[in-house]
């Protein structure tokens, strides 16, 4: 009798294209399933980083509200100008103008930052001339209008000087006090509440028998919803029984905006959290062309929707990052975001097959070159740590040779 073959260990692996939804497909229908859900309330522009402008802020005064001078040096109207000009009485200084007219053929001392006198339109730079007895003497060159600042060259008083949506960082604080605008709009926090499901799950700082396991998405996912502005919400951990997933969900439901699960999510026997969401009639299941994590449960919760991540910790960071942060961003009014790659050599040679998209843990190496963590093994949470960032293989078959550019997302692209 012959033996049969032994099987594969990809035997059960579904043909290409068939029942798996592509990445970007699922991105399409994230990004036009969710709106912004969050109200709007005002705050002190300075305390505003990390907020989200809900109403574009609109300049109050023009920035620099007067014409003023660029560098230290001697003031005069470019028309009238000759190589050696008497100096007026007086000066203009940053918070002491000067109040009087400058003549014709006169210059006037003149520092940064100080309004331009009447009479003047162009400043010499204090190094390109020399000043004895009371007269200033400079040579060819230069220009009309040169050294000087515009009333509202940079933003015109009534402008939007940010625009909704906008994320709140130093820059927009340093313009928008520049401009007078000391209260904005944003928005109110977008709470994201994180659950663990899982028997095997204990607590950071819990015993621990040999067959459980610590939880780590929770903390994880915590994290990253602070990284990007959202106020997380901790809704611990909940066994694997349909009743504790209920009323894990109910709770969650009447204190949070959205609802990230992690564990639970496929189709198996203990996978309430999918049971549960399927009783309430919302469930889709997803099953993403996606390495690491093609389970993708998505429903709604008494309103709320609920994203089931995989539980493995490195499916749930990617699938987080590719799939949970551009449709909180959006839900949180900041737009839909999605970070762009940078073209770098691969440090390594790969090949893949068709009909699944593939993040790889990288880093960059001392050569400019993007290197992929030793395993793939999606269970190797120290390659995130490794990693300061993903490559984005596509969904197409590739024969990747070393130097050849490939797509990095660097952690800070997502905003981690
Ligand atoms: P599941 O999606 O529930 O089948 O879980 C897939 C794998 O992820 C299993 O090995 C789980 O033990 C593990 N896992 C589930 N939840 C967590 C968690 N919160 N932290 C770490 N690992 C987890
Ligand atoms: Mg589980």
């Amino acid at each position: 009798m012959t033996k049969a073959p032994l099987l594969k260990d990809d035997c059960f692996a579904l043909p290409a294209g068939v029942n798996w939804t592509p990445v970007d497909d699922a991105l399409a229908h994230l990004r036009a399933a969710v709106d912004v859900v969050v109200d709007v309330e005002t705050v002190p522009t300075v305390n505003a980083g990390g907020r989200i402008l809900a109403r574009d802020a609109i300049a109050t005064r023009s920035n620099p509200p007067y014409a003023n001078a660029a560098v230290d040096g001697y003031g005069f109207a470019f028309g009238g100008h000759t190589k050696a000009m008497p100096l007026v009485d007086g000066r203009s200084a940053a918070g002491e103008p000067f109040e009087g007219r400058v003549p014709a053929g006169f210059a006037i001392r003149i520092l940064t930052g100080a309004k331009l006198p009447e009479g003047v339109d162009t400043v010499v730079m204090q190094e390109d001339v020399s000043a004895k007895d009371g007269m200033v003497h400079f040579g060819q060159g230069l220009k009309s209008g040169a050294n000087c600042r515009d009333a509202g060259e940079d933003v015109l008083q009534g402008q939007p000087a940010v625009k909704a949506a906008t994320k709140i960082g130093a820059a927009e604080i340093a313009l928008m006090a520049a401009l007078n605008i000391p209260t904005i709009q944003v928005y109110k926090k977008l709470r994201v509440g994180v659950l663990s499901t899982g028997d095997e799950i204990r607590q950071l700082g819990e015993a621990a028998e040999p067959h459980q396991i610590y939880d780590a998405n929770r903390p994880m996912l915590l994290e990253m919803l602070r990284n990007w502005g959202f106020e997380p919400v901790d809704l611990g951990h909940a066994k694997d029984d349909r009743k504790a997933v209920v009323s894990a969900l109910d709770k969650a439901a009447k204190s949070c905006d959205a609802i990230l699960t992690s564990g639970g999510a496929s189709a198996g026997d203990e996978d309430y959290l999918s049971t549960v969401l399927a009783e309430s009639g919302t469930l889709n299941l997803w099953r993403i062309a996606l390495k690491p994590g093609r389970p993708l449960a998505l429903g709604i919760w008494n309103g709320v929707p609920v994203f089931g991540l995989p539980g493995n910790p490195v499916a749930a960071f990617v699938t987080t990052l590719i799939f949970a942060r551009p449709t909180l961003l959006k839900m949180q009014g900041a737009g839909w975001q999605v970070p762009q790659p940078i073209l770098l050599p691969a440090a390594f040679e790969q090949s893949k097959k068709a009909g699944r998209r593939e993040y790889l843990r990288a880093r960059i190496n001392a050569d400019g070159k993007v290197e992929k963590f030793a395993s793939e093994g999606s269970g190797r949470i120290s390659g995130l740590s490794w990693a300061d960032g993903l490559i984005e293989l596509p969904d197409q078959a590739m024969q990747l040779k070393t130097g050849d550019p490939v797509r990095y997302f660097p952690f800070s692209g997502f905003g981690i």
